[in-house]
């Protein structure tokens, strides 16, 4: 520690050095002013200890001239006794502190000394520290305000000045609500304090569409953070303000620009498309007339010319046939259409048996040897299936060199969508031609050694494609080649669609029940409208007029109580279903009971879902939703038949709500899909479980391998499973142990082993 004494008196000056230079400081002393403000220049000192009484500058100006010199150093004043409304100016001023000459003890001194010392340390941090704050606010792109707990603003940055115009003078003590636009500023200001006052968070942030305002009255987009931090039992509040004009509009440049490019290239594909469809309509016609009259002129000079004009002749129908084929196929490709991927269900076993049928003389012709495996369904237009497989086989037949064709055909199941492969053992393809062929016109043979228009492949890309799925060719010259394509399952599709909003009419004449029912829809997820009429004469009269009035809608569910006066649920019920127009809508009874009796009679009771009293969220959700899927469900081969009665089974079946005895009932329904759904259904008891997973339909054992309530014994059962869907769907099943899940890694069918690694790697990266 180097301590100055700056002190008049060298008697006074000598004791205090010999004191503090016997507890280790190093002390320098003056006796004026001029040598004390040199010493300050040329030496390293601590601390000053300075006596305010020197023969040439008296009083505080001692202290100034000190301070101005050495701003860092921390001074004590060291004064007499009658002196120390002097000291305390100078300690109001600046100085660390005083100490009274003859008063202090020389351990405190040395004391005081020391801490002056340190506390000059920390303030020095400090300020160091406010000083860099104030520096990076300063600088900061974002506006920064500070408001108290009253929403008076406290500090403003430079960029704040830039933002709303307001000089930094001017805004502190403004209200907040100077830069909020006028109409905004109750919402705004109520927002605040109501978010604050309920959230134990401390930070708001609100980064989209809020807006302020200049103090030339423009208003313009902000992106806003505030936060509130406790200071002396009250709150302060800071918020960070970004312009964000210039982002939004470029924002808005780009979608508007995303936007034009797209209805542009939409247009324009729209615009190619009819091209493609008048010129190959408008080609047609003129080359009819070239190619009937050049067969006219064939038939008429037959046996009459001499070689080189026959040839001709010939030359020209074979080239008007090419350029019908040509024209033919250019039509296909623009007609496949990107948006055809709706709600289709083509089942590929009947498609290949329409394919074999079109290429039967060629199969003859050729002897082909074709293997088809059992084939799925997909969600894909009927005829277009059929162009796929037809242009894959009939290439497989043309492509067959001097081999008797063998065509093989599968698909397997990959999680959402079906791998198809088209196997044949024809003259191959070099792999550096393995994605030139899919382009339209490409070839790799001339005419004359094997014809076509180079669409085949093309076509087959643009439907692949189209529903989202990818197309590729493995092959080597000589060696045969796969073709391989996947294309979307018809479960994915199912499992997707769901209406946007479902109209619900609600017959109900107990007002406690109403609110009951209202309640439950409101805490459901479903999007839904519902109407409420009081008793069963309102609810037909209300479903007559609606019914003849053009333009509207019928309710998509009818939720109907069976205690009611005038007219009871069950006369409604039967009016409903005995008009032709009515009967289509699912009406589910209301009823009091919850005994297992009741729902087995409501499932004898024709046409209509069941829901016992009181109504919750869950057993609604479930149900609603359930009839609602099954109700805008295409029918597929499986289900074409099945009536409304084996709908209701369905919906029952896949209810976790419906009691286990109707659970067993259900269990042993003739409909294969009835079946799955118990199987699907998480509380069906394991008794039953165990015996879905023997049962004999491959979509119930797989519905049982999704269930995620299986106990080990039976996932051990299906993981020996012959079917591949059911191995599959077990190694996806994130419940089963995993001892089981390694033994799936090595199964030989490679979806299996690969869903089954995913699983694994998922379950231990939870772990
Ligand atoms: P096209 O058969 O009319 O020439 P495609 O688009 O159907 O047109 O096929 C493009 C090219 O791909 C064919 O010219 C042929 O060289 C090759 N190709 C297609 N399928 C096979 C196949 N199964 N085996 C060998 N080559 C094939």
């Amino acid at each position: 520690m180097h301590i100055l004494i700056v002190e008049h008196n060298p008697a006074q000056s000598k004791l205090t050095r010999i004191a503090l230079q016997e507890r280790g400081a190093e002390v320098h002393c003056a006796t004026a002013l001029e040598p004390a403000l040199e010493c300050l220049l040329k030496l390293k000192i601590d601390v000053v200890l300075l006596d305010l009484a020197l023969p040439d500058s008296p009083g505080i100006e001692t202290f100034y001239q000190i301070r101005g010199k050495a701003p860092g150093i921390p001074i004590i004043i060291f004064t007499e006794q009658d002196d120390q409304n002097l000291a305390l100016e100078a300690v109001k001023h600046g100085a660390q502190d005083y100490v009274l000459k003859n008063v202090v003890g020389d351990d405190s001194l040395f004391r005081c000394l020391q801490y002056a010392i340190e506390r000059s340390r920390v303030e020095l941090a400090l300020r160091k520290s406010e000083e860099r704050l104030r520096v990076i606010l300063e600088n900061s792109h974002d506006a920064f305000i500070s408001m108290d707990s009253k929403w008076r603003i406290t500090d403003w940055n430079t960029q704040a000045e830039k933002t709303f115009g307001w000089q930094k003078e001017e805004a502190l003590g403004q209200s907040i609500a100077s830069i909020i636009p006028h109409h905004l500023r109750k919402q705004y200001l109520h927002g605040l304090e109501e978010y604050f006052s309920k959230n134990s968070e401390e930070i708001l942030k609100i980064t989209n569409e809020s807006f302020a305002v200049h103090s030339d009255g423009h208003e313009f987009p902000a992106e806003i953070g505030i936060f509130r931090i406790m200071e002396d039992s009250d709150y302060l509040f800071c918020a960070f303000v970004r312009d964000i004009t210039a982002r939004k509009k470029s924002n808005e440049e780009l979608e508007r620009l995303i936007e034009e490019r797209s209805e542009k290239l939409m247009q324009s594909n729209e615009e190619l498309r009819q091209f493609a469809k008048i010129a190959s309509h408008d080609l047609q016609e003129p080359l009819r007339a070239v190619q009937g009259f050049a067969n006219l002129l064939a038939e008429s000079t037959k046996g009459k010319l001499e070689k080189d004009p026959s040839d001709f002749i010939d030359y020209i129908l074979d080239g008007t046939q090419r350029m019908q084929d040509l024209i033919r196929s250019v039509l296909t490709h623009s007609q496949i259409n990107s948006s055809d991927f709706g709600d289709y269900s083509t089942n590929c076993n009947s498609v290949i048996e329409e394919v074999l049928s079109n290429l039967n003389t060629s199969i003859q012709e050729t002897e082909a040897y074709l293997e088809v495996d059992k084939l799925p369904q997909v969600a894909v237009e009927r005829s277009q299936v059929v162009q796929l497989f037809q242009n894959l086989i009939s290439n497989a037949l043309k492509y067959r060199g001097s081999k008797t064709p063998e065509i093989y055909l599968k698909a397997e199941k990959s999680v959402d969508k079906w791998l198809f492969s088209v196997r044949d053992n024809s003259i191959g393809i070099d792999p550096k031609y393995s994605e030139k062929i899919f382009d339209m016109f490409a070839r790799l043979h001339g005419k004359t050694s094997y014809p076509g228009s180079g669409m085949g492949l093309a076509i087959c890309k643009k439907i692949v494609t189209s529903h989202g799925g990818d197309i590729w060719v493995e092959s080597e010259l000589g060696h045969g080649s796969i073709f391989l394509f996947t294309l979307p399952s018809v479960r994915k599709l199912r499992r997707k669609k769901m209406k946007d909003q479902i109209e619900i009419l609600l017959v109900e004449d107990t007002p406690s029940d109403i609110r009951l029912t209202q309640e439950a829809l409101k805490r459901s997820d479903l999007k839904y409208e519902m109407i409420v009429v009081n008793d069963g004469v309102e609810a037909m009269d209300y479903l007559n007029k609606l019914k003849e009035s053009a333009g509207k809608t019928l309710p998509d569910i009818i939720l109907l109580d069976l205690n009611m006066p005038k007219k009871n649920g069950h006369e409604v019920l039967d009016e409903i279903k005995n008009d032709s127009v009515l009967k289509k809508i699912p009406v589910v009874l209301l009823t009091v009971s919850q005994r297992d009796e009741d729902v087995m009679e409501a499932l004898k009771l024709k046409m209509n879902y069941y829901i016992a009293k009181p109504v919750t969220a869950q057993k609604l959700a479930v149900l609603i939703k359930s009839i609602h899927e099954l109700q805008t469900e295409k029918s597929d081969d499986t289900i074409a038949h099945s009536n409304e009665e084996n709908h209701i089974r369905l919906v029952l079946a896949g209810n976790p709500h419906t009691s286990p005895i109707a659970l067993t009932q259900l269990a042993d329904d003739s409909n294969d899909r009835v079946r799955c759904r118990v199987a699907e259904n998480a509380q069906v008891p394991q008794t039953l479980l165990a015996k879905l997973a023997n049962d004999p339909s491959t979509e119930v054992r797989l519905g049982v391998s999704e269930n995620l309530n299986v106990p080990a014994s039976i996932l051990e059962l299906l993981a020996q499973d012959p079917s591949e869907d059911v191995r599959l769907g077990l190694a996806g099943n994130p419940r089963i142990p995993e001892h089981i899940l390694k033994n799936l890694v090595n199964d030989e069918n490679i979806h299996v082993s690969s869903s089954a690694s995913k699983t694994l790697c998922q379950i231990s990266a939870k772990s």
